[in-house]
C-alpha cells in the first residue's frame, strides 16, 4: 500500500447556516408548528444544521403555492422561456459545483472524488439536457401536443441527494409542471442550497418548493388531494405503501425502487477490467446504489483467479475522510443504515457463507463499514436475496450462460445487470434474457441524462432520463 499525505478539500467554500426553514413560494419560511431535526455529518457525527420539519399545514401551503404557480405562470409560459430558466439553473450549478460537492460529501458521507467528478457533473448535465426538451415536447415522440400534468409531489432518498433531485425536478419543469420535493431526512442540505440557486436564477415563486422532514412529511405530501403526479425513489416497501395509498385517485405515479443486480463475469472476460468493474459496481458510493452490482456471478473455471485479483484490489481501497481527495470509500450515511448492513452481514456468516474484508483501519467516530465480500453464497442465503445497500458483495458461481441467466433473474428485483465477456454475440444473447431495466456490457454504473433508467418487477415502473423520462410528466 502506498502512503499518501492527506489531501482534504477545504470546506470553507460552504457557508452553512445554523438553521434552515422550508422553501415555499420562493421564500424560506418557518414551519407552522415549529418542528425541526438535525442533519449530521456521518463521517464525524458533527451536527451540520438544524432543519425544519414540514407538517400538514406546510404541505398545504406548498401545494397551494405550486398550484398557483402552475396556473398563473409556469403552465402558460412558452417552452422556450421555461428552457431559459433551466439553462440558467444548469449554469449556476456548474458555477457553484465545488460548494455543492463539498456540502454533498459533508451531509451524505460520500467521497469528494465522487461528488465532485460524478454527482455534480451529472446534476448539471441533467438540467442542460432537459432544458433542451422544454420547447420541443411535440417532437418527443408521444404524438399530438403533449400537456403538463400539473403539480408533482416528489420524494427522494439519501444516497444521491442532489442527483435524485435533478432526476426529478429537471424533467418535471421542462414539461411544464411545478413541484413540491421532499429530500431524505438525513441529507436535506444540498436541496436547500438548490433552493437558493432557484432564487438566484429568478425562477418564478412556487415553481419549486422544498419541504424538509421525515417519512410523515413524505406521506402527507403524496396523499395531498391537490397533487396530480407522484414520483418516488426509495425502498420497495415504501413504494408499495404509496402505490396503495394513491390507488383509485387520478394521480399519476412513477416508482424507482430497490435492486439486487447481478454482475456476470465470463471466463473470456478481460479479468483486470472486470475486477475494476466489480469494485466500481459494489464499492462506488459505499454500495448505497439501487443498481449496485451486489451479486457477483463468476464463471466457475475463473472464480479463483477473479477472487484473488479482487481481494488484491480491495486491499488498495482507502476508506476514510470523505473530504480527502484520496478516499475511495466514505462513511455509511446513518447509524440506522449501518445497523441494517451489520445485521444482514451477520446473517450471511450465520447462514454459512465465508466473509472476507481487507485489513483496514476505520475512524473512531462516525459510521463505517469495511469493504466486504462473501464467498460460498447460495441463492437461498439472505445476502443473495435482500438488498443490502452497503459495501458488501455476495459471490456465486455458474457454469453455462443459461445458468447465469437463471441465477441473475432469480430475484424479485429487476433494475440492472452487468455482463463481462469478449463476445459481442454473447452480450446480445444475455441482454435479451436478463429481466433488468439497464444492462451494462464490459462496464458498470454508467449514467447519462440521455439514457432511460428504471426497473422491472419489484424495482418499480416508469423511466427517468432520456426522452422516456418526460413521459411521466406529460399527459400523452
Ligand atoms: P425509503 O425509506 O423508502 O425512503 C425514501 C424517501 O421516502 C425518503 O425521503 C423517506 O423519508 C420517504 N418516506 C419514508 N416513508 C414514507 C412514506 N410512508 N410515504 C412517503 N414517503 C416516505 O428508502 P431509503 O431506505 O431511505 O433509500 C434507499 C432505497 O432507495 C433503496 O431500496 C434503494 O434501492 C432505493 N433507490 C432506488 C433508486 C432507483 O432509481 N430505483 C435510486 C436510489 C435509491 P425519510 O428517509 O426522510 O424518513
Ligand atoms: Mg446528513
Amino acid at each position: 500500500m502506498f502512503e499518501y499525505a492527506p489531501a482534504p478539500e477545504s470546506r470553507s467554500v460552504v457557508d452553512l447556516k445554523p438553521s434552515y426553514g422550508l422553501f415555499i413560494d420562493g421564500k424560506f419560511v418557518d414551519p407552522a408548528d415549529g418542528g425541526s431535526s438535525k442533519s449530521i455529518n456521518p463521517a464525524s457525527e458533527e451536527v451540520l444544521a438544524e432543519v425544519a420539519e414540514a407538517g400538514t399545514p406546510d404541505v398545504e401551503r406548498a401545494v397551494r403555492a405550486a398550484r398557483k404557480a402552475y396556473d398563473k405562470v409556469w403552465g402558460p409560459m412558452p417552452g422556450r422561456d421555461r428552457a431559459k430558466y433551466l439553462y440558467r439553473i444548469a449554469r449556476l450549478i456548474q458555477e457553484r459545483s465545488r460548494e455543492l460537492a463539498v456540502l454533498e460529501s459533508l451531509d451524505n458521507g460520500k467521497p469528494i472524488r465522487e461528488s465532485r467528478d460524478v454527482d455534480l457533473p451529472l446534476v448539471a448535465a441533467h438540467f442542460f439536457y432537459y432544458a433542451g426538451w422544454a420547447d420541443k415536447l411535440e417532437h418527443a415522440g408521444f404524438g399530438g401536443n403533449p400537456q403538463p400534468i400539473g403539480v408533482a409531489a416528489q420524494v427522494i432518498p439519501w444516497n444521491f441527494p442532489l442527483l435524485m433531485l435533478a432526476w426529478k425536478i429537471a424533467p418535471a419543469l421542462a414539461a411544464g409542471n411545478t413541484v413540491v420535493l421532499k429530500p431524505a431526512e438525513t441529507t436535506p442540505l444540498t436541496a436547500l442550497l438548490f433552493a437558493e440557486i432557484c432564487q438566484q436564477a429568478d425562477l418564478p415563486a412556487g415553481v419549486v418548493n422544498i419541504l424538509t422532514g421525515a417519512g410523515d412529511t413524505g406521506r402527507a405530501l403524496v396523499e395531498h388531494p391537490g397533487v396530480d403526479k407522484v414520483a418516488f425513489t426509495g425502498s420497495t416497501e415504501v413504494g408499495r405503501a404509496i402505490a396503495r395509498s394513491i390507488a383509485g385517485t387520478r394521480k399519476k405515479l412513477t416508482l424507482e425502487l430497490g435492486g439486487k443486480a447481478a454482475n456476470i463475469v465470463f471466463d473470456d472476460a478481460p479479468i483486470d477490467q472486470a475486477v475494476e468493474g466489480i469494485v466500481n459496481g459494489i464499492f462506488f458510493n459505499q454500495g448505497h446504489v439501487c443498481c449496485a452490482g451486489s451479486r457477483l456471478l463468476v464463471q466457475e473455471n475463473v472464480a479463483d483467479r477473479v477472487l484473488e485479483s479482487l481481494k488484491r484490489r480491495m486491499a488498495q481501497l482507502r476508506v476514510g475522510d470523505p473530504l480527502d481527495k484520496n478516499t475511495d470509500v466514505g462513511a455509511i450515511n446513518s447509524a440506522a443504515q449501518l445497523e441494517r448492513i451489520r445485521e444482514l452481514s451477520d446473517a450471511g456468516s450465520a447462514e454459512g457463507a465465508e466473509r472476507w474484508s481487507p485489513p483496514c483501519e476505520l475512524p473512531d467516530r462516525g459510521f463505517w463499514f469495511a469493504p466486504t465480500i462473501f464467498t460460498g453464497v447460495t441463492q437461498a442465503h439472505r445476502i443473495a436475496r435482500e438488498e443490502i445497500f452497503g459495501p458488501v458483495l455476495s459471490v456465486l458461481t455458474f457454469r453455462t450462460p443459461a445458468e447465469a441467466v437463471e441465477k441473475a433473474n432469480n430475484t424479485p428485483y429487476g433494475l440492472s445487470a452487468g455482463i463481462w465477456t469478449d463476445k459481442g454475440s454473447r452480450i446480445l444473447w444475455m441482454a435479451d434474457r436478463l429481466r433488468a431495466g439497464v444492462v451494462w456490457a464490459n462496464t458498470f454504473n454508467k449514467f447519462d441524462p440521455t439514457s432511460p433508467f428504471g426497473g422491472y418487477k419489484e424495482s418499480g415502473y416508469g423511466r427517468e432520463g432520456g426522452r422516456h423520462g418526460l413521459e411521466g410528466y406529460l399527459n400523452v
